[in-house]
């Protein structure tokens, strides 16, 4: 029996942890989960699944929960509850689901613990790559990717003793909402119509990424970092059907893909799984429907592709200049204080404005997530 601790519960990679789990419960245990202020979910998961733990970030939500005093759970409350959580010997796989920067705190202290990590939280990586893989490494803590994409390399990768011999990984994106339209065309569109994605239901941060590209660029830093390969080794691709997650060709000629219909539960069964692949009540594809096309990522996305590729190549505070303004303009989109088409001058701005420095310790990770924070909040003001 695996125990599990998942970060992030009630969100919506949440949902899909948990319904592997019910699905497997004779080998996997939910031992304790953390949220940030949605009680009456984490109440209706204390029900269902009776966790040992409940840690609660808002203290509020904490407070009330405490006194309401109708969950059989213990809750907890703030950072060295959440420590000790992590570090607790009875949990063997942490699932990182925090939507964020918000997410490092927990990610970083278990990438310490020796344990097994299941990372959805790519904004960690990409503001802190170098430091989470490293104490990964030194502390014998395994990292498998369930962002989909990452978790189909992942998966082609399997069996082949190092990556010397790949050629090219292509990274799929299905386009979003807003496929095959003109970055000029979208000045007004609205925040439903942005948060409308055709192929995946998930929370709002990363649909608003998806629909603008950046998740995908996102998702080039997190690879360059889970894979230790150079930017130029990864092409993205628009691939409109969301069934091909993701491609590794191989210096001999072969492609390797990895397909589902897209549904977060396949990568997550994948990576819960140990010696035996994992129940999942998955729709299969239909191969007689099928009919597959791959595009070029868009020309009018290439300059934020181009920051994202720089900060693969410079490393050190890019990750987090680049993750914190795109933070703060979704947040601003998302409160109908900017327009969809400021989210993109909102990144180039800020990631023009902020002094890169060097990054040594998580500490200094904290200090440059704030100043660019800052700086973007800057650029908010001057546009809106
Ligand atoms: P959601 O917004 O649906 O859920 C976020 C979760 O994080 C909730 O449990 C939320 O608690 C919790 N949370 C938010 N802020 C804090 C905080 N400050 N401290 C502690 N917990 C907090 O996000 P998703 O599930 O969509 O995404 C989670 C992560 O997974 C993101 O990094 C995303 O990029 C990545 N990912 C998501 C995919 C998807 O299909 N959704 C696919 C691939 C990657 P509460 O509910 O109480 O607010
Ligand atoms: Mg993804």
């Amino acid at each position: 029996m695996k125990n599990i601790l998942l970060l992030g519960a009630t969100g919506s990679i949440g949902d899909s942890v948990l319904s592997v789990i019910e699905q497997n419960q004779q080998s996997l245990n939910l031992y304790a989960i953390t949220l940030d202020s949605n009680t009456s979910k984490a109440k209706d998961i204390s029900e269902s699944f009776t966790p040992e733990y409940i840690h609660i970030n808002n203290e509020k939500s904490f407070n009330k929960i405490k006194e309401d005093n109708e969950i059989n759970s213990k809750v907890l409350n703030g950072s060295s509850d959440l420590s000790a959580l992590i570090n607790d010997d009875n949990v063997d796989i942490i699932v990182s689901a925090i939507t964020g920067f918000a997410g490092l705190e927990a990610t970083a202290i278990a990438s310490k613990t020796g344990k097994t990590i299941l990372l959805a939280n790519k904004e960690s990586i990409v503001a802190a790559g170098e430091l989470i893989l490293l104490s990964a490494e030194s502390s014998g803590t395994t990292i498998i990717p369930i962002d989909s994409e990452h978790n189909a390399i992942f998966q082609c990768l399997a069996g082949e003793k190092n990556t010397d011999d790949v050629s090219k990984i292509i990274i799929t994106a299905s386009g979003g909402p807003f496929l095959n339209k003109s970055l000029s065309s979208l000045k007004g569109v609205t925040k439903e119509q942005a948060l409308k994605h055709p192929n995946w239901s998930m929370g709002s941060k990363i649909s608003i990424d998806s629909a603008t590209l950046v998740n995908k660029c996102l998702e080039l830093i997190e690879a360059k970092y889970l894979f230790g390969l150079d930017e130029q080794f990864f092409e993205l691709v628009i691939h409109p059907q969301s069934i091909v997650h993701s491609i590794v060709s191989y210096r001999d000629g072969s492609s390797i893909c990895q397909m589902s219909n897209p549904d977060m539960t396949v990568p997550i069964a994948h990576a819960l799984s140990d010696s035996r692949r994992l129940k999942n009540n998955f729709d299969a594809i239909d191969f007689s429907s099928l009919s597959l096309t791959f595009n070029e990522f868009p020309e009018d996305r290439k300059k934020l592709e181009n920051i994202a590729r720089e900060v693969c190549k410079n490393g050190n505070s890019s990750g987090i200049i680049f993750n914190a303004a795109n933070e703060i303009a979704v947040k601003n989109f998302l409160e109908d204080k900017i327009s969809f088409n400021q989210i993109y001058d909102v990144i180039y701005r800020t990631f023009e404005a902020t002094p890169m420095s060097n990054i040594t310790d998580i500490e200094s990770i904290y200090e440059k997530d704030i100043e660019s924070r800052m700086e973007a909040k800057k650029v908010v003001k001057s546009i809106s």
